[in-house]
């Protein structure tokens, strides 16, 4: 097939992605295409992308650090800004090291093929995130996958599995269906067959657990078998990624972790902005306090109506349509009403599960949450 039939392909399937200009910040309301609207769709769940406090975080960096890193962390490029804040986050989640990664994508490919190889075995959530099954790919090591959360499953294929070295991988918070992993079994199990557990905490670092230390805190979790990912981009509002876990895990990392050794150091302006972003993130309880009563808010209000919510506790708040073009429709009608709520199609999510998903900020106020409802349930 060439190119162009392949795009044409896409376009009759609804499934041709289509990127959105935003003219300025991030935040529940941006404009588009000269047009205002209130926006549903970002991971900024806290709010915290546009403050004001990170932006001069950001200007005294630069002034302290300058702008680029200008090499790898292995050669010059490691700063005190970096160490700074990789002790923080260490400390943050309660674990006795960490170790700072450009995204989260990388972050998720440097583990796992750092840690797994050819002859090891890889069991991961049938719903983890696409980062986590790049990740096995490019570690060779043999993938396992089983239903999402069937905790049963997984027992039987670790009980099953010989390999020398032995990886669990799961979505703490999966991003998009919102719902939360059983931790607690996962890491019972892991123990019990001598596994690693590679916990990924996108969605809820900064959000869950006191003070948003995240999911080990949510569910008052240790162990020296937890490697520990969250991303800097969502709630901190940000950029980059963590791994955190035992120093001997971390230093194997620094060895081996190829998307973490080949490539130049994150800006240490912005390992700073992320040291002012974390002090908020504890500081500023309301922030959570008033994501939980949106949340609430939201379900209440669709409760009765025709559109179902899935199952869901987190500010991921999925809506589920089914078909490409029905989401894609609903989509588009919310957008003539001024509401940006994206569309979610395979291959993100399995086929026939098309959605729209729903995202809360602490930076929405009641009245969006209200709008909302009001525009979905007059469109059904
Ligand atoms: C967003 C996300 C990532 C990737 O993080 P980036 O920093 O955006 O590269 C990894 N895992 C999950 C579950 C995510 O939602």
């Amino acid at each position: 097939m060439n190119l162009r039939e392949e795009l044409d392909r896409r376009h009759a399937d609804g499934l041709l992605r289509r990127r959105l200009t935003l003219e300025g910040a991030q935040g529940p309301h941006v404009r588009v295409a000269g047009r205002d609207y209130l926006a549903f769709a970002s991971n900024d769940y806290l709010g915290l992308a546009n403050h004001p406090a990170l932006a001069e975080a950001v200007a005294q960096g630069a002034q302290r650090y300058g702008v680029g890193a200008g090499a790898s962390h292995l050669i010059v490029g490691h700063g005190r800004a970096h160490d700074t804040l990789e002790q923080e986050l260490a400390d943050f989640v309660g674990l006795p090291r960490a170790l700072l990664f450009s995204t989260g994508y990388m972050a998720n490919l440097g583990v796992v093929s750092a840690l797994v190889g050819r002859h090891d075995e890889v069991f991961a959530d049938k719903l983890n995130h696409a980062s986590l099954n790049d990740a096995v790919v490019l570690s060779r090591a043999r993938m396992r996958r089983y239903p999402h959360g069937d905790v049963r499953i997984l027992g039987r294929l670790l009980a099953e599995s010989a390999a020398p070295r032995k990886l669990v991988v799961t979505d703490g918070v999966f991003s998009m269906d919102g719902d939360v992993a059983p931790l607690k079994e996962l890491l019972a199990l892991c123990e019990r067959h001598g596994a690693f557990l590679l916990v990924d905490d996108a969605h809820g670092f900064g959000v869950l657990g006191a003070r948003g230390r995240g999911i080990l805190s949510h569910f008052a979790l240790a162990s020296p078998s937890i490697i520990y990912m969250a991303t800097l981009g969502k709630a901190i509002g940000v950029a980059g990624a963590f791994v955190a876990g035992h120093p001997d895990c971390v230093e194997i990392l620094i060895q081996r972790a190829r998307p973490y050794v080949y490539t130049t150091a994150f800006p240490p302006l912005l390992a700073a902005a992320v040291s002012a972003s974390l002090a908020i993130v504890q500081e500023d309880e309301w922030r959570r306090d008033h994501l939980a009563t949106l949340i609430r808010r939201l379900r209440q209000g669709l409760a009765s109506g025709r559109w179902r919510l899935s199952p869901s506790t987190t500010p991921i708040q999925p809506l589920l349509v089914g078909g490409n073009q029905e989401a894609l429709d609903l989509s588009e009608a919310l957008r003539a009403q001024g509401l940006l709520v994206p569309a979610i199609r395979p291959p993100t999510v399995p086929r026939d599960s098309a959605r729209l998903r729903i995202s809360l900020s602490a930076a929405h106020t009641l009245k969006d949450i209200e709008r909302l409802v009001d525009v979905l349930c007059a469109l059904s």
